[in-house]
């Protein structure tokens, strides 16, 4: 029996692996599951992404690159930073990772000492705070609620703040709740960063996956003094679906992407090289608008269906989502915890969710919307159903 490393049970066991893993054996087994545990697009990589990509093998981009990502990449992101989101990049401030995940964990790394405190509000993505804990600091989870609609408030912030604070995680839109801040709000909590010199990483890897009338506004791009204390994480996975690519970045400052890549170059290294010819060709071919833009109606129709669909349910609630492509449910009325929930949802009727508490929500399941409209229909008619059974 090998003795692991202590730091491997610092990290929570994935509760959500093990129903994806019953809902993986009851389809294996011919069981119809309909799933709404999907966190990529249902859709595939636009094809002059591919073609760029193919293109790439042919001309010999197969070998090791720049630790940092390749030059053209670098730059054609710090021009996408700057003319979206208002953000004055230049390539050296920007550092090629393997997904916004490696970009978010290397920037851990970086950033935190044993002790440090992270302040993440809850319901959050589930690998922020187990990054935090593998470079070895302390999430502080600051719960938010659905009258709320699931924002942290700047006074919430302030509280949360102690002399071990050094980073706020911010995520908008956000998973798992759809959530989008609005200027004003992240006005108030960029008054609150500054005032207390903190760092904010602001994780923006949903920014284009939009409803109605929501729009979304980088925090650093508000003024100066809150743009020297933002780091931006993104990627390419959810916009351009293409999570499979491994392509993510993190822009800062010039002295935290060099700490970064040489983390990088030492883990990593640079990522794969034609992937990111890839990456380039989804920033620079015009035809991405129109790629990103039938995603987003295809989002919007189902969309509206989940929400029309499950407001006919009186146990259960769920705030609008104005971003992202997740829809959070309270089904505290029907007295279970989440994991019960989901868990008796896939045995009784095959619909395969994921438990709040994952996301350090109880009270809730996440639905994914990435998938088919038939999925949606007939896999909400059996939720419908289970909860009246209950
Ligand atoms: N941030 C959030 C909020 C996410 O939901 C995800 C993926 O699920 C990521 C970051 C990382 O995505 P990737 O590593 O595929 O780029």
């Amino acid at each position: 029996d090998v003795p692991l490393a202590s730091r491997v049970g610092e990290v929570s066991p994935s509760l959500t692996l093990e129903i994806a893993a019953k809902a993986k054996a009851m389809k294996a087994d011919g069981l119809d599951v309909c799933s709404f545990s999907a966190g990529e697009p249902d859709f595939d990589t636009p094809s002059h992404v591919v073609e760029a990509a193919k293109r790439a093998l042919d001309d010999g981009k197969t070998r090791y690159g720049s630790a940092a990502g390749e030059a053209e990449l670098r730059s054609a992101i710090a021009q996408k930073l700057n003319l979206d989101n208002n953000l004055p990049y230049n390539p050296e401030n920007v550092i090629v990772t393997n997904g916004g995940k490696y970009s978010l964990f290397n920037l851990m790394q970086v950033l935190i000492n044993p002790g440090d405190e992270v302040i993440i509000p809850s319901p959050y993505w589930l690998s922020y705070p187990e990054m935090v804990k593998l470079a070895g600091g302390v999430p502080v989870i600051v719960p938010t609620t659905s009258a709320q609609q699931y924002k942290i408030t700047a006074s919430q912030l302030q509280d949360a703040i102690t002399p071990q604070s050094k980073l706020f995680i911010l995520n908008s839109p956000t998973n798992p709740t759809g959530t989008v801040y609005s200027q004003e709000e992240l006005e108030a909590l960029a008054t609150v960063i500054v005032n207390n010199d903190l760092l904010v990483v602001s994780d923006e890897i949903y920014e284009k996956i939009l409803y109605d009338d929501a729009e979304h506004i980088s925090i650093g791009s508000l003024n100066p003094e809150i743009f020297a204390r933002t780091l931006v994480s993104s990627g390419f996975a959810k916009t351009y679906a293409m999570t499979g690519w491994r392509v993510g970045y993190l822009a800062g400052s010039e002295k935290i992407i060099k700490a970064m890549t040489s983390i990088q170059s030492h883990s990593t290294s640079n990522v794969c090289t034609f992937a990111q010819y890839g990456a380039i060709a989804a920033l620079k071919n015009p035809l991405s608008e129109k790629a990103i833009s039938e995603m987003r109606e295809a989002f919007t129709e189902r969309r509206k269906v989940m929400l029309e669909v499950l407001s006919t349910v009186p146990q259960l609630s769920c705030s609008k989502p104005y971003g992202a492509f997740y829809l959070f449910l309270d089904i505290s009325q029907t007295g279970k915890t989440s994991l019960e929930f989901a868990n008796q949802l896939l045995e009784e009727q095959q619909v395969a969710t994921v438990p709040g508490i994952a996301f350090g929500n109880d009270a809730c399941i996440r639905l994914s919307y990435a998938t088919d409209m038939n999925t949606i229909k007939n896999g909400l008619e059996r939720l419908t159903k289970f909860v009246q059974g209950i």
